[in-house]
């Protein structure tokens, strides 16, 4: 099988914040890739619209860097760079003056898809949206993309979404989670979705419970000041985690459209019972030898914001009723790890003698830091040992099956924006979406700041907090390792 690249109609992408961290990192070598591709053609413009003064040359220079830092080993042909490096322009810009709009306007070209990727901070926004139009540089078909974070609790992303509603449709905004755009994301869509073998098993009925782990082994980096008025509740379960769960236990959509999909995400999130505070651990990594902690960190020593949160939610309907789902993230743990596992029950009756909760089929999906998806079936142990079971994974990722078919696989972030070109919203959070999210987020966090919570601390390279342990272990389960 030979992979098909379906070039995308020509557009105009326009980068604000084109010269900052997430657009060397992630957005122009992710660009670079789908032009190597074939994906994204000649025809296409970028036009990185930023403070620093520069010229397209120097743009060039620069982008050029970040390919040759960020960009994976196999991009490096200088050949491939120079093509690509000539669809780019440089527009300095101010996002709260007047300075470079104009500018930006003449290199808009008109007829075509344009697209305005917000890769700046959230409280620019809304002056860019205001100033695309007022410049008359945005159009009806004009699609904006924004960043996270989407507002720091339910009123500032209701005032955010106020904001850019001015001045866009909801069809033109597109709200970026780019766990979203993982491979495996969608995987599990198809797999829950255009198979018989899973859906009639996927339910409460079946399944024991629902494990969603994000762990990283860094701390916060340069991002302290950022990440002390947020923490791992606002920064990742709000988002990343919340959409995973929403895939996993949403309703089949009766199409795979964008508000098919997203409706039934939203119902999810609005059946999310309130958080009992007994089945939250929140978490901050402690200072240990030469490796500073979270506070020293964040260079506060009285931050109570955590670094680190285990809790286990339920989801009142037919489906869920009576299923945990136990979510956890953290920093500076043991390893760098993103899964997602299944935990379906035992088999009704025990004929080979196996103890409860001994053998399970699991299925697992693997985010990071290697994409997969596995279904742990419990067989025979081969040999003359007599009726011995053991636990083998069954690899549905398909690799050596789909051969070429899968050497080309786009990144998250690389096919979030061809989607964003193509007019898919399918992937991307709708508004009130992430409204829902903060309306169930809020009073969990104002509970534990009404109550003074202090973040219990744990060991850098840990699993975190030993009563995250305890919290499973009291529900007679455990948590999957983290490797
Ligand atoms: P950054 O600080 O590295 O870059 C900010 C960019 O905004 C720069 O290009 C700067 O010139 C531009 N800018 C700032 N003020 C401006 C103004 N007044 N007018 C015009 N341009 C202005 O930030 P970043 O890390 O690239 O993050 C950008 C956005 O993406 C933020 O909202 C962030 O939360 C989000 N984000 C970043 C990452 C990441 O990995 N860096 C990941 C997820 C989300």
């Amino acid at each position: 099988m030979v992979s098909r690249v379906i070039p995308v109609e020509p557009f105009d992408l326009v980068i604000f914040g084109g010269t900052g961290d997430l657009a060397r990192r992630k957005i122009l070598p992710g660009l670079h890739r789908r032009f190597l591709a074939g994906q994204v053609t000649a025809e296409a413009r970028i036009i990185g619209a930023a403070r620093s003064q520069m010229d397209d040359a120097g743009y060039r220079k620069m982008v050029r860097a970040a390919i040759h830092e960020f960009g994976a080993p196999e991009d490096q042909d200088k050949a491939g760079i120079d093509a690509f490096l000539e669809i780019l322009r440089y527009v300095p810009i101010d996002a709260r003056g007047e300075n470079g709009w104009q500018e930006l306007a003449a290199h808009v070209r008109p007829g075509l898809v344009h697209a305005y990727y917000f890769s700046v901070g959230p409280g620019l926004f809304g002056d860019l949206a205001e100033r695309l139009h007022s410049h008359g540089i945005a159009d009806e078909n004009s699609r904006i993309v924004v960043e996270k974070p989407f507002g720091h609790d339910l009123e500032s992303a209701r005032a955010l979404n106020a904001t850019l509603a001015e001045h866009f449709r909801e069809c033109q905004i597109y709200r970026i989670d780019h766990y979203l755009g993982k491979e495996t994301v969608q995987n599990l869509m198809a797999v829950r979705f255009a198979n018989i073998l899973f859906e009639p098993l996927w339910n409460a009925q079946y399944v024991d419970h629902i494990q969603i782990t994000v762990a990283v082994t860094v701390g916060v980096g340069g991002r302290g000041a950022y990440y002390d008025k947020s923490g791992a509740m606002r920064d990742m379960v709000q988002n990343h985690l919340m959409q995973l769960l929403c895939l996993i236990a949403m309703e089949p959509p009766s199409r795979f459209d964008p508000d098919a999909v997203r409706d039934e995400k939203l119902k999810v999130i609005r059946a999310l019972e309130p958080v009992d505070p007994h089945h939250i651990v929140r978490g901050q990594y402690a200072a240990s030898g030469e490796e500073p902690g979270y506070r020293e960190d964040v260079g506060d020593p009285r931050s109570l914001t955590e670094s680190f949160i285990a809790l286990r939610c339920h989801i009142s309907n037919w489906r869920w009723a009576g299923t945990p789902f136990y979510l956890r993230t953290g920093k500076k743990l043991k390893a760098r790890s993103s899964e997602i596992a299944v935990v379906f029950k035992d088999a009704p009756h025990a004929i080979f003698g196996q103890d409860a909760g001994q053998h399970r089929n699991i299925l697992s999906i693997q985010l990071q830091p290697n994409e997969g998806m596995m279904l742990d079936v419990t067989i025979k142990e081969p040999g003359p040992g007599g009726m011995r079971l053991i636990d083998v994974p069954l690899d549905m990722t398909f690799a050596e099956a789909l051969g070429e078919e899968i050497e080309d696989v786009p990144d998250a972030y690389e096919r979030l924006i061809m989607d964003v070109i193509r007019g898919n919203q399918t992937l991307f959070m709708r508004g009130d979406e992430v409204e829902a999210a903060w309306a169930w987020t809020d009073p969990i966090i104002e509970g534990w700041e009404a109550r003074g919570d202090v973040p219990k601390p744990y060991d850098v390279g840990s699993t975190g907090p030993e009563d995250a342990l305890m919290m499973l272990h009291r529900d007679g389960r455990r948590w999957r390792e983290i490797k």
